[in-house]
């Protein structure tokens, strides 16, 4: 049982009086906020409002954090500001269809649902458009650590945000040159980037493997070690100051005037002064009924956790040529990553999750380790590789914050931060204009 809010009506009365001359007129200081969906997403944003001095229900027919926050590499990845679609990279596309354990697969019996998502990442990856993304993105991102740190304070779990670096590796010099456009891109975002070679890749870390000729360090970058536990840490400490979470699906809205005026749930619906749509990829039903009907995928993705490993790289390690991270972590080491578009109703293909491993081992030779459990979980995808994050168009106090993709968790604090901006009527600490759900229109 989680134990009972710390802070009286008394005190939280006064702590809100002291920010109302920092207040619009129009907007009350006090409203009550419906977040749907308790994923990371959803948890940063409602601890976000909390602190505002919100009251907040939470609705998730599912725990916290415990559906695609549950099992990511845990990365901060301050500079993952290179989308997945780069120019050139949909004539990849036949590849993707012909090799079921590749870094990418689509399941051919899905390529029809799939082609309109396909046709609109296509269409992302000229060179303006890569440049718009990922300034757009690099804003988002390298605020992480800076957003998460308040956070993790406030839940009491500030070990779990760490800042070390990555590292990635390449088995050739022809796949080191074949990122040379991620580096470039990151490089001209300003992110640190060093190269190492030959006998300085074992020297920075004696596990990895002599066969690596290339290796990538990110100083700036960080990793939560326990990503199921910061989400807990998160709801816990959003019960604790009073937060009601509701264990049901949202299936609509009663909307009346252009405002919600309550969530309409498979039980009693939840009465709000303001909605935040944050329910990852199954956004778009509900997005859809304010206004904005945008191309959400699932980015299928997969984990291994080897319980008990040998050794351990350093900090994570990412692999240039097979897309996976490898991630210190509290219970082990886990490996992490890989894209399969084939729905969020098909069965998992574990071929992919084993695969991974055997393309970590050529990486970490010594590496043993006792049991594995595998995972398999559904990225919220757009097709440009942002999300959306925004008012609703429908609704003039609903609000969108989903589709992070690959970034979820190091998105989720900046965009807590920004939700509560607009709930709260101030402009939001950066330019969102990229992440308007209208661009798909
Ligand atoms: C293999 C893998 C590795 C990854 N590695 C990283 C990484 O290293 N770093 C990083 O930043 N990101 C990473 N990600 C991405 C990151 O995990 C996701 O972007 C993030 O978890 C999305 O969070 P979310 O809260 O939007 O969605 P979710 O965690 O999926 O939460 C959505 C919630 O909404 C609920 N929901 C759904 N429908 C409804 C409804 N109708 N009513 C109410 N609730 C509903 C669900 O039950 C769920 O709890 C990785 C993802 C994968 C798969």
């Amino acid at each position: 049982m989680m134990p009972r809010p710390r802070q009286d009506a008394g005190s939280r009365r006064r702590s809100l009086e002291s920010r109302d001359e920092t207040k619009p007129r129009n907007v009350p200081v006090r409203q009550r906020v419906a977040v749907i969906g308790a994923g990371v997403v959803g948890l940063a944003c409602a601890s976000r409002l909390q602190m505002q001095g919100h009251e907040l229900t939470l609705i998730d027919p599912r725990p916290p954090g415990e559906y695609c926050s549950l099992g990511n590499a845990g990365c901060f990845s301050r500079a993952s500001c290179v989308p997945l679609g780069l120019p050139g990279t949909w004539r990849k596309v036949p590849g993707w269809l012909i090799d079921p354990t590749g870094p990418l697969h689509i399941r051919l019996r899905y390529l029809p649902r799939v082609a309109p998502w396909l046709l609109r990442f296509q269409r992302s990856t000229s060179m303006p458009r890569v440049e718009q993304i990922s300034s757009a993105l690099h804003r988002l991102l390298t605020v992480t650590l800076d957003k998460w740190r308040p956070l993790a304070e406030r839940a009491r779990v500030p070990e779990l945000i760490v800042q070390r670096g990555h590292a990635f590796t390449y088995e050739s010099a022809a796949a080191f040159d074949a990122d040379a456009l991620g580096r470039e891109l990151r490089r001209r975002q300003g992110v640190a980037i060093e190269v190492l070679t030959g006998g300085a890749i074992r020297d920075f870390d004696p596990a990895l493997s002599p066969r690596l000729t290339h290796l990538v360090l990110l100083p700036e970058q960080g990793h939560c070690p326990n990503p199921l536990r910061l989400s807990r840490a998160l709801a816990e400490r959003l019960q604790m100051e009073g937060a009601r979470f509701v264990a049901r699906p949202a299936r609509g809205f009663e909307v009346a005037g252009g405002r919600v005026l309550r969530v309409l749930t498979e039980g009693d619906p939840v009465d709000a002064d303001a909605v935040v749509v944050a329910a990852g990829a199954h956004s778009n039903s509900l997005s859809a009924q304010l206004g904005a009907d945008v191309p959400l995928e699932t980015e299928r993705g997969y984990h291994l956790m080897l319980e008990s490993p040998s050794i351990v790289p350093r900090i994570p390690i990412a692999s240039g040529e097979g897309k996976y991270f490898a991630t210190p972590m509290e219970g082990g080491l886990r490996v992490a990553g890989t894209v399969e578009l084939a729905g969020l109703d098909a069965a998992p293909d574990w071929r992919r999750a084993d695969a991974m491993l055997g393309k970590l081992r050529r990486v970490l030779p010594l590496l043993r380790h006792a049991n594995v459990e595998r995972w398999m979980g559904h990225r919220p995808s757009l097709p440009d590789s942002l999300p959306v994050i925004g008012r609703a168009s429908r609704a003039a106090n609903a609000y969108f914050a989903f589709g992070h993709g690959h970034v979820g968790l190091t998105a989720a604090a900046p965009t807590g931060e920004i939700v509560a901006d607009l709930v709260a009527g101030r402009a939001p600490f950066m330019d969102i204009s990229a992440f308007t759900a209208d661009r798909f229109r």
